[in-house]
Formats: structure tokens, C-alpha cells, sequence
């Protein structure tokens, strides 16, 4: 099968990935494909693995770091996005594609409490599976209880996975990093119903100011570095003198010292050279290894 012969795919060549990513930055993929059904994104997947082309799915694009020499291979952008929400039971069943903002706000206008701390976390429910992602004293592992994924070692059917299986720890998961291999196509979340709307959106709207006041606006990708046991990476950051810190058209946060802004005039490589930069100040002023929540993809990245 060709690329050319799935429905609901939309195809682009040599296509730049900055406009897909939240740093806005990123070079060009050989191929790109935007999915839009279930059946676009697994054929999509299949035919990579059967003409061997290196292929990696991206939701949002708020987690990934693309390097300027881009992606030799397919880039698949999901975007399917129907959520199925029970408003008795609190079973929520989501396409990976869907904004998980979106979802949560949904939810929460049903009285499902669960997913108020993601409000403003950027990104689909399945770059949320993947990672872990979690905000507030609170992550994906609390309320999701299975998902349905593609394994391309055995891409003949799906599989329905219970949570256990993603072996979830501190923005992580098995499935991370694991690119060419796994596909989230859905996830089924289990929430408490009953609860009043206007008090799940009162502890939301707290999160959103909290956060207006604690994180810059502007192209990043949240939080670069996990947190160290006990500590905090921007507090370090700011304590070893780099709050502001810049290389070329990109700067770490004046406001926050975990998030760093490209200006529109800054490069992947520059990013990534200031992720050095802060891990080795850090390791050599303060003896703490900084380990990247973020991924760096792409040709000349090695990770
Ligand atoms: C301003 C800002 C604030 C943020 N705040 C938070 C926060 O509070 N908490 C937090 O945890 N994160 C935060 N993040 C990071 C980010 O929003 C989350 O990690 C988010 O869940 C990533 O979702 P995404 O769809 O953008 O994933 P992407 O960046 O598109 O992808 C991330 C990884 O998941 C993989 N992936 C995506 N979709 C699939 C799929 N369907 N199947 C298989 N693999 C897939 C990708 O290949 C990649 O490896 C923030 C980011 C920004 C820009």
C-alpha cells in the first residue's frame, strides 16, 4: 500500500515541523501525514514499517524538541478527536488526538472530577499517556485505566493495555521514547461523577491564575527538566545564576527558570545547546544531574 491510497490522510513533503510544535521549531519532514481517522493513522503506521521508513507520531508538539535538520522519515499528526463522556458511570473514552484541555473542560461541565489540573497542560490525551503528564498533585496514572494501542512488532490487531502495563513513574512511562513502535489510538479514563460543575471549574480557574503567575507566555515547551527528588529544577536554575540566560534566540525565562522561550528568532540547535548549558552549571555549582523531560528528536539529536 501507498501513502497516497489511505482516506483521511493529508500528505505534505519536505514539510517544516516548527508550525507542529510548541517551540516553534523545527526543520522539515521528508513526509508528513495529518490522520484524521483511526484507520489513516494505523495504515499510516503499517506502511512505514512495510517499506521501512522511520516514522514517530506527534499529538500537540508541547513535549518535543525537533532539531533544524528535521526528520528523515514519517511524521504522523494525529488528529482524531471524538471523546465519548458517560455522565453516570464517569467513563470517559478518549481518541488519543483529542486537546486534553478540551477534554478536561468537558468533563468537568458534567461534573466528572478527575482531570481539573490539566486545564491549561498543552497537548492531546495521548502525549499525556505517553508522558505521564501531571500538574497540581495530580498525573494521567490517577484516572486513567486502560488504553488501546498498535504495537507495530505485532500490527495484525490492537491491544487493550490496563494502566499497570505503562509502568507510569515521575513523566514517564514504557511507551516513551519508544518511537517506530507504538501507536495510542484511545484512552479510557474513569472519573468520580455527581460532583457540582461551578465547583470543578472554581478549582480549575485556581490552577489557571496560579499558573498566569508562575509561567511565562510565549513559544516553549513547559517545563524542560524533571524535578529532582525533593527540589525543584527552576529553583536550581535560578539559585546557579541562569534565569535569563541566553543563547541567540533563545532564553530561559526571566519569570520561570525551567521554561525556555524562543523569541521566533532562535534555532533547535540553540535550544539545545542551552539545555547543556544548564546541566552543566547546574551539575558543576551544585553537584545535581538535571535529567530533560523533554524529548529531542530528530536528525543530529541522538536522543
Ligand atoms: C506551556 C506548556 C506548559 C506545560 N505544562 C505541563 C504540565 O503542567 N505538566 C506536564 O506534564 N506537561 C506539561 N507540558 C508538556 C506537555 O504539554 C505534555 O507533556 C503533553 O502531555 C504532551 O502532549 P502532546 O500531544 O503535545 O505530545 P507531543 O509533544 O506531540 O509528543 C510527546 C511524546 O508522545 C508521543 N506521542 C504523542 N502522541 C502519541 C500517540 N498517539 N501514540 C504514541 N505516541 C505518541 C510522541 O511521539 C512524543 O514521544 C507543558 C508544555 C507547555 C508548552
Amino acid at each position: 500500500m501507498n501513502l497516497e491510497q489511505i482516506d483521511d490522510l493529508v500528505i505534505r513533503y519536505n514539510e517544516p515541523l516548527a508550525k507542529y510544535t510548541a517551540a516553534r521549531l523545527g526543520g522539515p519532514a521528508d513526509i508528513l501525514v495529518i490522520a484524521k481517522s483511526h484507520e489513516a493513522l494505523i495504515l499510516a503506521a503499517r506502511t512505514a514499517r512495510d517499506h521501512q521508513i522511520p516514522w514517530l507520531v506527534l499529538g500537540g508538539g508541547t513535549n518535543v524538541l525537533i532539531s533544524d535538520r528535521g526528520f528523515r522519515g514519517l511524521v504522523i499528526i494525529n488528529q482524531v478527536k471524538e471523546a465519548s463522556i458517560d455522565e453516570e458511570s464517569g467513563d470517559v473514552a478518549a481518541d488519543a488526538g483529542v486537546n486534553l484541555s478540551t477534554l478536561a473542560r468537558r468533563c468537568m461541565a458534567k461534573g466528572l472530577k478527575g482531570l481539573e489540573w490539566c486545564v491549561s497542560v498543552p497537548g492531546t490525551v495521548g502525549g499525556a499517556v505517553v508522558n505521564n503528564a501531571g500538574a497540581h498533585g495530580s498525573d494521567m496514572a490517577s484516572t486513567l485505566s486502560e488504553i488501546c494501542v498498535l504495537d507495530l512488532m505485532n500490527p495484525d490487531f490492537l491491544q487493550y493495555w490496563f494502566v499497570d502495563k505503562l509502568k507510569y513513574d515521575y513523566r514517564s512511562s514504557i511507551l516513551k521514547g519508544n518511537h517506530g513502535r507504538y501507536l495510542v489510538l484511545e484512552a479510557v479514563m474513569r472519573l468520580e461523577p455527581g460532583h457540582d460543575p461551578e465547583e470543578l471549574k472554581a478549582i480549575a480557574e485556581e490552577f489557571v491564575a496560579h499558573r498566569k503567575q508562575t509561567q511565562p507566555p510565549g513559544a516553549s515547551l513547559g517545563s524542560i527538566f524533571k524535578n529532582p527528588p525533593g527540589d525543584y529544577a527552576g529553583r536550581l536554575i535560578d539559585v546557579a545564576g541562569l534565569k535569563g540566560h541566553r543563547v541567540g534566540g533563545v532564553q530561559v525565562s526571566p519569570l520561570h527558570g525551567n521554561f525556555f522561550l524562543n523569541d521566533d528568532s532562535g534555532t533547535a540547535t540553540q535550544y539545545s545547546q542551552l539545555i547543556d548549558t544548564i546541566q552543566q552549571t547546574v551539575r558543576s555549582k551544585m553537584d545535581v544531574d538535571l535529567e530533560i523531560e523533554i524529548e529531542r528528536l530528530g536528525e543530529g539529536f541522538s536522543e
